[in-house]
């Protein structure tokens, strides 16, 4: 073994971005002739995977609305019902099941 395969491929130190104003100072590593701000591709391309996967991973979800139940697939984590209908429903369950509570534990006042 030479050890050659081992040393990353480098285009030159001291090169500075060949867009008019910018001058960033280029990595060796860098193959294009401006900066990653500028040029961004070969960095896009090394990100791209590990950036996709943390914001879109969609998942399976089972909507949190009793009366439907129905499983979803959803990029937002914050998202518990199938449909807005079933968040519009479920909220009115919700409020309807917490008055029908006050008024079962309120004791019925009669007027003396
Ligand atoms: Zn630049
Ligand atoms: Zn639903």
């Amino acid at each position: 073994m030479t050890g050659a395969m081992l040393k990353p491929r480098t285009y030159g130190v001291g090169r500075i971005c060949a867009v008019k104003g910018c001058g960033t100072r280029l990595s060796a590593y860098n193959p294009s002739d401006v900066c990653a701000l500028h040029g961004g591709a070969w960095q896009e391309e090394r990100h791209h995977g590990a950036r996709k996967a943390a914001q879109r991973e969609e998942m399976a979800r089972r909507c949190a609305f009793d009366l439907c139940g129905r499983e979803f697939t959803t990029t937002n984590p914050a998202r518990k019902y199938c449909s807005d209908a079933c968040r519009m429903r479920a909220f009115q369950a919700r409020v309807m099941e917490a008055r029908r509570a006050q008024t079962e534990a309120t004791p019925i006042r009669r007027a003396s």
